[in-house]
């Protein structure tokens, strides 16, 4: 296949190397110039969750590539450079070239459609992977787990033939599977960043020392809580998963992460807290259900950025150009 990543990050340059390796032609596409210098100049170096280390050669640029021909686009920006990412590409998308979105939270789908009017293949996706960036050209494979795909706009109606993509990311190292509702498992996801990322964000814990305090618990409960109703209200089957246990699940299994919202508040840059709380907390308002606590979590996160940012110069640890 031919590739392009739009956002050769972490999980952009982790996923589009990864598929390189395999035998696709991939292009990786960003505009942080010291980090595709790095890349054009020696490589991208990726060290592995088993400390192993795989330098590999890859085109990367900061012009937009040309897409004719190209088979997939996978969009790996944070979630708020989405409509900015795919600006420069709406005139010249062919209308056969799969547009992947594997970003976490919610309403990227609606970015993707208003950035890319009238195109059809658009595809959204959940991975449990997890990387870091560690400098330019640089970067740590700090997690796996499941990824899934699906057409957002008619679950369960296989009208396009996802396989030889989820093959693809398969055969690259992302065990994938083609979901019937990927809705569902993006709610699935989100309401355990729900449950995590804003409260590590603000209170600097570990993503395990959540479970230790007791006063947390009841605070954890309400926030899936308000996120399952909104999600029901929403109309996204939600089945028998108990959302809290999973996400109590996700934070024994990651405990000694910190959580990508508390690097980056660490880090002065821009969180994602208006597609993950804010998000929950804009839907819930158009649906008439109530989302106080993800409202006061979010409104608490924007002045944790401000503040972070006016306070810390940023470290050089996990730098990144966002914000
Ligand atoms: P990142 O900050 O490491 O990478 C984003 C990249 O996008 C940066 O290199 C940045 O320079 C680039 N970029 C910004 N604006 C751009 C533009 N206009 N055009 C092209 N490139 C641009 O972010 P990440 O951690 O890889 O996360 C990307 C998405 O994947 C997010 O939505 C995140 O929630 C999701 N995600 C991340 C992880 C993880 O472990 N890092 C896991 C699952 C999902």
């Amino acid at each position: 296949m031919r590739i392009v990543v739009i956002g050769a990050g972490a999980m952009g340059g982790l996923i589009g190397t990864r598929l390189a390796v395999t035998g696709h032609h991939v292009t990786l596409y960003d505009t942080w110039d010291e980090h595709v210098a790095a890349i054009e100049r020696s490589g991208i170096l990726i060290t592995e969750y088993d400390d192993s280390i795989l330098r590999f050669r890859i085109p990367a640029t900061t012009t937009p590539p040309a897409l004719d021909a190209v088979d997939l686009v996978l969009v790996f920006v944070k979630s708020y450079h989405t409509a900015s990412a795919l600006r420069p590409f709406a005139a010249r998308l062919p209308a056969d070239t799969f547009v992947l979105s594997l970003q976490n939270g919610l309403g990227n789908l609606d970015l993707i459609r208003a950035a890319l009017p009238g195109h059809e293949r658009i595809i959204l996706g959940t991975t449990a992977h997890g990387a870091a960036l560690l400098g330019p050209g640089r970067l740590r494979h700090t997690g796996k787990g499941a990824t899934m795909i699906g057409d957002p706009a008619q679950p369960g109606n296989r009208r396009f033939d996802l396989t030889p993509i989820s093959r693809a990311l398969t055969r690259a190292g992302f065990e994938t599977t083609v979901a019937e509702n990927i809705h569902t498992a993006i709610w699935d996801k989100l309401i355990v960043n729900v449950a995590i990322n804003a409260l590590t964000a603000l209170t600097g814990l570990r993503n395990g020392e959540l479970l230790d305090d007791p006063e947390l618990q009841p605070v954890i409960a309400q926030l899936v809580d308000e996120s399952v109703n909104v999600m029901r209200a929403a109309g996204v089957p939600v089945g028998t998963h108990d959302h809290l246990a999973y996400a109590r699940k996700v934070m024994r299994d990651t405990a000694t992460n910190y959580s990508s919202m508390l690097q980056d508040v660490r880090n002065c840059r821009r969180t994602e807290i208006d597609s993950i709380n804010g998000a929950v907390t804009r839907l819930g308002a158009e649906l008439g259900v109530a989302t106080p606590l993800n409202r006061l979590l979010t409104v608490l996160v924007h002045n944790r950025e401000r503040a972070a940012r006016r306070e810390q110069p940023p470290t050089t640890e996990e730098e990144s150009p966002d914000g």
